[in-house]
């Protein structure tokens, strides 16, 4: 390692000149590890660490286990070690790494888009009884995400998702990360293009691929062909994007460099038309791509938007189309992304007649008991499977007609009610300080109090307002692109340090893509969130003109 697909000449064709300081890019010739990361990558495939958990570790227990497969491998795997509980906010950035870890872990299951069946579902909840404490949350990457995982019980939970389709691998590190699928796909009646064959074709080719198994850093995925875009294509490194060619018919368009984070940056369109079937090459490119000629120097540097941000995309598509795919891509840019709801919550009409329904857990949190109960009333009601969302919801696909109503009233009964308060539908939060290392802050309980407190106090909000609650800057929850995004930092309040949040306001997907508006004033305690954000929804109500929604208000 590294095993460099780069080909010498790849730098001859394209011109780059080398970076006065090196960013340590392999395709420019840095191969020396220039991190403790890099140096990590290169000592160990980590996808090695596959079979030292399962004839290793998991029997020898977790004071066996490499620090070095703990706190990086491990995390190809889907697993992290979770925070140790009585560790405050204020603590975090004082204690090293070991002193933050507890002997549990966090495991990520990735779902890519796929339709779950009632059997899939019940294996996730009954995991989540069996060996995790109950705990089951919903991502806002269409990933199920354990707590309290033994590391003695992993091979079986693993033997148990295989059984149904599922796996962990690559759910976290320096991967291709879990992929966002539309929820909705090949069901719904306006959908332009069914793209499911796409993820799962990459999925089969690249994740576990050795080839593909060290980039830089993370690497996500989205693709949907909904005209809603329903898979937060403008925070993601690739997208893709359904587009109609006038003579070709449907395909997608390349979004690339979106990221959320300290550095926040919106995807930018290559503004390429390519068929289904050629998805999985351009996706391999654009990977390649990251791999070669990412920054590696610099963990805080090393996310394709900085690549992107720096080439342009009139160069990235040069790179790729001369480089990777050795041929020129059609040219046609994608619409404009559309402004509203991608969430898919209630219950709508497919193609075929029947009816998809959408969830909404409180601020994502499920349970496995949940999860049990909902694959049972999949069973009682034909109901043919489940999506994630990129909302932190649950779309179950494929009920009929006749059973909606009474389906509805025992989903209520479970917490996954398909009929939300408008806070309840649009209030996200990341794990926070109940078992994040990084946080700062508490944040999927405070959100499900907040939205409590607000479905009180504004019992008939008539439009929608997103609140994106975040533990820390990483902006999990996606905190610079809601109406109201929460970054958990500890604030002064009485000369102490206690929870609160840097406030963004304004923030927005779609056609007004804009990143909340972060003024300096703009904090709060977490024990003053509920005042504050009613005192802003309440000068929004008063002062907004018609039609006017939250981030036009916010940035009039
Ligand atoms: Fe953890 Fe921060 Fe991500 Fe929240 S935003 S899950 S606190 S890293």
């Amino acid at each position: 390692m590294p095993d460099l697909r780069f080909k010498p000449e790849r730098a001859k064709l394209t011109e780059i000149p080398r970076p006065k300081r090196a960013e340590g890019q392999w395709a420019l010739g840095y191969t020396e590890p220039l991190n403790k990361n890099e140096q990590s990558k290169k000592d160990d495939d980590p996808l090695n660490v596959r079979d030292r958990i399962l004839y290793v570790y998991s029997k020898r227990g977790f004071d066996s286990i490499d620090p070095a497969d703990l706190r990086g491998r491990f995390r190809w795997m889907g697993l992290y070690t979770q925070r140790r509980p009585g560790i405050l906010g204020n603590q975090t950035a004082a204690l090293e790494e070991e002193e933050l870890d507890d002997r549990y872990f966090m495991l990520r299951v990735r779902s890519d888009g796929k339709l779950l069946s009632p059997a899939a579902v019940r294996t996730l909840g009954t995991i989540g009884v069996d060996y995790a404490r109950d705990t089951a949350d919903v991502t806002d990457r269409e990933n199920i995400q354990y707590h309290w995982i033994q590391i003695e019980d992993v091979p079986a939970i693993w033997e148990r998702l295989e059984a149904v389709g599922l796996h962990s691998l690559e759910a976290c590190g320096d991967s291709p990360r879990p992929f966002l699928g539309s929820p909705v796909a090949g069901v719904a009646k306006d959908e332009i293009i069914d793209g499911t064959s796409a993820l799962e074709e990459i999925e089969r080719l690249y994740i576990g691929n050795k080839d593909f198994s060290n980039f830089p850093r993370k690497f996500k995925t989205a693709l949907t062909g909904h005209p809603s875009m329903d898979v937060s294509p403008e925070t993601n490194d690739v997208s893709f994007v359904a587009s109609v060619h006038p003579e070709h018919g449907a395909g997608f368009d390349v979004w690339v460099g979106g990221g959320l984070s300290t550095n926040p940056m919106a995807a930018q369109k290559l503004g390429v038309w390519i068929p289904l079937d050629e998805v999985p090459d351009v996706w391999a490119g654009v990977a390649g791509i990251f791999r070669d000629y990412g920054y590696r120097r610099l963990r805080s540097r090393a996310r394709l938007k900085f690549l992107v941000a720096d080439w342009g995309v009139e160069k990235f598509r040069e790179v790729l189309e001369n480089e990777y795919l050795g041929k020129k891509l059609d040219t046609l840019e994608s619409p404009a992304a559309p402004v509203g709801h991608r969430d898919h919550i209630g219950v709508h009409e497919q193609k075929d007649g029947r009816f998809y329904v959408g969830l909404a857990p409180s601020a994502g949190r499920v349970s496995g008991t949940a999860l049990v109960q909902l694959a049972d009333l999949m069973d009682e009601y034909g109901v043919q499977g489940a999506r994630l969302t990129a909302y932190q919801k649950i779309v179950l696909i494929g009920v009929d007609g006749d059973k909606v109503e009474a389906l509805l009233e025992q989903l209520d009964g479970i917490g996954l009610t398909a009929r939300p308060s408008n806070w309840r539908q649009n209030t996200m939060a990341c794990t926070g300080i109940e078992f994040c290392k990084l946080a700062l802050v508490d944040t999927k309980e405070r959100a499900r109090a907040l939205t409590v407190e607000l479905e009180k106090r504004f019992p008939d909000l008539d439009t929608p307002i997103t609140i994106n609650v975040n533990g820390c800057p990483n902006a999990c929850a996606r905190t610079q692109v809601a109406d109201i995004g929460l970054k958990g930092q500890m604030v002064l309040s009485d000369g102490e340090q206690v929870e609160g949040f840097q406030v963004h306001l304004g923030g927005a997907t779609g056609l007004r893509t804009n990143f909340g508006r972060k003024l300096r004033a703009h904090k709060v305690t977490s024990a003053d969130l509920d005042d504050y954000v009613t005192s802003v929804v309440t000068n929004y109500l008063a002062d907004r003109n018609d039609g006017e929604a939250f981030d036009e208000w916010v940035h009039r």
